[in-house]
């Protein structure tokens, strides 16, 4: 059996600006609030990220993840999952202060295993980073949503598995078409796919163009799916999308013309931590 489709809504990330969108969210009541308009349309899960409410500049102030955090609670039953890129992190103990959030114990919380160049830098995430974030989530009972940007970084989760660092099931966000991970095509999400460990929960995300043909793949696969400002922008070619909900609306559309339900946010808690088996 098919388990219901989880929508995850990415509302803003690191990267848009408002030159290049004016609806990109800034402050933590319009990320909470991105957030909320997307649970309203059908997603379950919140990823976040933090700006500068006054640059729009990457933040890592904790007073604002806990902020967001909370008003998505206030507001119903969505997950809610805080990254731990720390983008905006350069100086002290950058593993410590990337984890800081994993305190607020949100659901869940990216966890990234791999290094790569990632547009005009490096995003580095050496091994000891991926074991320490490991453990300060299980200490948390929080959740990793591994991040893999290439195929090696599903082998290094791997590594992490089976050590024990992870609890099963693995939750794995399939990362396709950020320069320079892999490429966003058919063939490299089928071989991703393929190369995840048995019993795994996996979700894909497409960058830019790709943002529709790979959840139209994750949807078809069995897969769940991720979408949003930190992903994407244009609903189709040169249309800017209104907002971040409209990106779950076209989403939701789809898994309905595919017959696939969406996960309540229920349905997804249940799933994620294994209760909930398809097929099982
Ligand atoms: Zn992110």
């Amino acid at each position: 059996m098919t388990p219901p489709l989880i929508l995850t809504a990415a509302v803003v990330g690191s990267r848009p600006m408002r030159d290049q969108h004016p609806g990109v969210p800034y402050t933590p009541a319009e990320i909470a609030n991105a957030a909320i308009a997307c649970y309203h349309a059908g997603a379950a899960i919140a990823h976040i990220h933090v700006r500068d409410p006054a640059s729009g500049r990457p933040s890592s102030r904790l007073d604002y993840f806990a902020e967001v955090l909370e008003r998505i609670r206030a507001a119903g039953e969505m997950l809610v999952n805080l990254t731990t890129s720390g983008l905006d992190i350069t100086t002290g103990d950058l593993t410590a202060r990337r984890l800081e959030v994993v305190g607020l114990r949100p659901d869940l919380c990216s966890l990234d295993v791999g290094s790569l160049n990632f547009r005009d830098r490096v995003f580095a995430n050496p091994p000891d980073f991926g074991e320490k974030a490991a453990a300060a989530m299980a200490a948390a009972g929080v959740k990793p949503e591994i991040e893999v940007f290439d195929v090696g970084h599903i082998a290094q989760a791997e590594h992490l598995l089976r050590r024990g660092l992870i609890a099963p099931p693995p939750l794995f966000q399939l990362c396709m078409g950020v320069p320079w991970g892999i490429p966003a095509t058919p063939e490299n999400l089928i071989f991703m796919h393929s190369k995840l460990p048995a019993g795994a929960i996996w979700s894909v995300l497409g960058v830019g163009r790709a943002q529709l043909p790979m959840i139209t793949m994750g949807i078809l696969l069995g897969g769940h799916v991720r979408v949003g400002f930190e992903d994407n922008l244009y609903l189709r070619q040169g249309e800017l999308a209104a907002s971040n909900a409209d990106f779950v609306r076209q989403a939701a559309g789809l898994a309905a013309q595919l017959q696939r339900p969406l996960a309540t946010p229920a349905q997804a808690r249940a799933l994620l931590d294994g209760s909930l088996i398809p097929g099982g």
